[in-house]
């Protein structure tokens, strides 16, 4: 879209059942942030919405486990959540609630819609049902092994470790989150968003439309799911926390989370067109308008999928112009785990490092996983502040205001004849505003940041090849020039870090004086002088300051501490299982195996597709173990085979038999295979 008449973004709706991290912020907050105040600065007319996303199975797991009420749990993270995002600068037009009123309507009404339209399909279909909890088992109340990757601890609506949205029923080896049991199959009355009739829909408008302009991570994981066929969605729960379904046989259910969550954006609109006194109508049904979404990878199918068929179908919506989605953050080399503790909390950050946000949004924009994962370590933080921040930025910053109070009491002097360093200068300066623009429009947050830390460098270099501090003692009109035009870059960059450096841009505004000038993007390259000869500056003040050896030690012996504490807790040994008589036991056929090939199963992270002498026969096992050993690593390894496993297809390959496995301290896998030389194939194992 060349030139929308209007921008509607949203960042995903966090999920209230904790409190959010740095991974939140670089994959999602931030980006989107930087993209809405730029705009803003363009003087666009844009809608930055978000909210707490409130319903859903989790909370109410999570209510059940604390003992307090789902409504305690989520008005609980909604402060601390809402708190962060103010403290952080992350500026929302609006910050709704799921739980809120207008949504609950809206969310309703899009239902009632959708079903009236005739574009579920309604059907009673067996769930898995808890007897002893006497409840239907929904999403995260079902825990089992993918049937994509084999992930043994896959939700029921999504496996966190490949990212795929299933169904409950498709686990292997569902088992209750409640009470541990294997769950029975019950009869329930369900409506179903038929997304195998968008396929074909859908195949055009993302994959031949979006091919150019969608990021690759988000074009290729829709175009597998597309290309794996889609399926039916259930859109309804039977659960007493969310939407009321609100037609005839809908008692006793709830709208999907993930049907009422992105409704959540168009009803936080709304509220903000009621607040503003606006129309909201423009911002989701105008061709003219464009919808961004900026999500981390884990939503891709969501918003990409799911959302716009629901929009699609209900047909007066518009669709998202681009869904900017991030893969994710690491600490310290390590996925960043809420349950694990693994993660910096931002409340927690803000108590040891107090007035530095602004640090932490410009190593999470510089470091930001925008194109694969990436990794946040304490050592680059300090690098990046101490030599990138303090000494470019904050330097250059210092010795303009400190040189123009020395020299001329605070006041900008006038320029004398300008030589052709100047006007080049001052030419490059006008044009970095396009440059960061370019970036910034194609979501390239850590480009356009660069280049915004390059005006900062040219600052610099040009006060450093200058050197007014030699010529005020033989040059006064050169000195006057030099920093003169030093002033302007100092100008610019009070604008043009304003999206990636909030609180600094305030700061430099004032430091400056530039307080009521209100720069838009566009005055920074058409404006004669962004400071006039003669405007009075305020006094110095450092923008940055150092961070220290032992400040940066502290996190790491915090972040070691966590570790110590993780793995003396996954030592606690799992209680043990029922007995097994003998007979039981003899049931099961062990054998010593050897590795003969190995390849890893396409499309998949997890999976190894191995040959294996039982020494009876060489045959095909599936394991999934891709992410801790390579095919070659493996190939010639002595294993344990349990040869009498029933076979079972995993993603079309047909596994007969599994090989024995452990996990160390560190979660790595490890081979259970006999320690000696010399054990042949198909020895028995009893
Ligand atoms: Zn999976």
């Amino acid at each position: 879209m060349s030139s929308p008449k209007r921008y509607t973004i949203t960042a995903a709706l966090p999920y209230t059942n904790g409190p959010i991290h740095i991974g939140h912020l670089a994959g999602v907050y931030v980006p989107a942030d930087i993209y809405s105040r730029y705009l803003k600065m363009r003087g666009e007319d844009v809608v930055f919405v978000c909210g707490s996303d409130e319903h859903g199975v989790p909370i109410t797991i999570k209510a059940k486990k604390e003992g307090i009420s789902p409504q305690d749990v989520v008005d609980k993270y909604d402060a601390i959540i809402r708190k962060s995002f103010q403290d952080f600068g992350i500026e929302f037009d609006n910050y709704s609630r799921t739980s809120g009123k207008t949504h609950h309507e809206t969310a309703s009404a899009f239902f009632k819609k959708l079903y009236e339209d005739g574009k579920f399909i309604e059907e009673v279909t067996e769930q898995l049902y808890d007897e002893e909890a006497k409840q239907f088992l929904a999403d995260r109340f079902v825990v089992g092994t993918c049937p994509k990757c084999g992930y043994e601890e896959s939700y029921g609506d999504q496996c966190e470790k490949c990212g795929t949205s299933h169904n409950a029923t498709d686990l292997i080896n569902p088992k209750s989150a409640i009470t541990g049991n294997v769950p029975t199959l019950k009869e329930t009355r369900h409506w179903f968003l038929p997304l195998d009739q968008y396929e074909p829909w859908l195949k055009e408008w993302i994959l031949d439309s979006h091919k150019k302009d969608w990021r690759s991570n988000v074009y290729g994981q829709c175009k597998s799911w597309i290309d794996d066929g889609l399926r039916p969605r259930a859109v309804t729960r039977d659960l007493d926390w969310g939407i009321p379904v609100p037609v005839e046989g809908g008692e006793g259910k709830v709208l999907y989370v993930w049907f009422d969550a992105p409704i959540g954006y168009i009803s936080a609109t709304k509220e903000w067109a009621e607040q503003n006194n606006k129309d909201w109508e423009p911002y989701w049904k105008d061709e003219d308008t464009k919808l961004v979404h900026f999500i981390g990878k884990d939503n891709i199918v969501f918003h990409c999928i799911i959302f716009p068929t629901m929009l699609k179908a209900e047909g007066s919506y518009i669709l998202p112009d681009n869904v900017p989605a991030n893969e994710f953050l690491n600490l310290e080399g390590n996925k960043l785990s809420t349950s694990k503790n693994w993660a910096v909390w931002l409340h927690e950050y803000l108590e040891d490092f107090p007035g530095k946000e602004d640090v932490l949004r410009y190593v999470l924009t510089a470091n930001a996983p925008e194109t694969k994962d990436n990794d946040f370590t304490w050592k680059d933080y300090q690098q990046r502040n101490n030599s990138e921040l303090v000494a470019i930025f904050g330097n250059f910053i210092n010795r303009v205001a400190v040189l123009t109070h020395k020299y001329y009491e605070g006041k900008v002097p006038a320029a004398a004849e300008l030589k052709e360093i100047d006007e080049q200068t001052l030419a490059e300066l006008k044009a970095y505003p396009a440059v960061i623009a370019s970036s910034i429009e194609k979501y390239r947050f850590r480009e356009a940041q660069t280049e915004m830390m390059n005006l900062a460098r040219l600052g610099n270099k040009y006060l450093a090849d200058e050197e007014p501090w030699k010529t005020i003692k033989t040059d006064e009109e050169r000195t006057q020039t030099v920093m003169y035009v030093a002033l302007q870059i100092a100008a610019a960059l009070a604008t043009l870090c304003k999206p990636f450096l909030p609180f600094t841009s305030t700061k430099l505004n004032k430091m400056l004086a530039l307080e009521d000038a209100n720069f838009d993007w566009n005055a920074i390259s058409s404006a004669k002088a962004l400071l006039k000869e003669g405007h009075q500056i305020n006094e110095a003040e450092l923008l940055f300051s150092k961070v220290e050896d032992e400040e940066i030690q502290k996190q790491l012996d915090k972040l070691e501490a966590t570790k110590k504490a993780n793995i003396a807790e996954d030592k606690t040994a799992e209680p043990q299982k029922e007995t097994a008589t003998f007979e039981d036991f003899t049931k099961l056929d062990l054998r010593v195996g050897t590795i003969v090939e190995a390849e890893k199963m396409p499309k998949t992270k997890k999976l190894l597709i191995l040959k294996v002498d039982t020494g009876i026969d060489t045959r095909t096992i599936v394991s999934g173990i891709a992410e801790s050993f390579k095919p070659e690593d493996v190939v010639g390894k002595k294993v344990t085979v349990l040869v009498n496993l029933a076979p079972r297809k995993l993603r079309g390959t047909m596994s007969e038999g599994m090989i024995l496995m452990t996990e160390n301290a560190d979660g790595k896998l490890v081979f259970v295979n006999p320690d000696e030389e010399k054990m042949n194939n198909g020895t028995v194992i009893s």
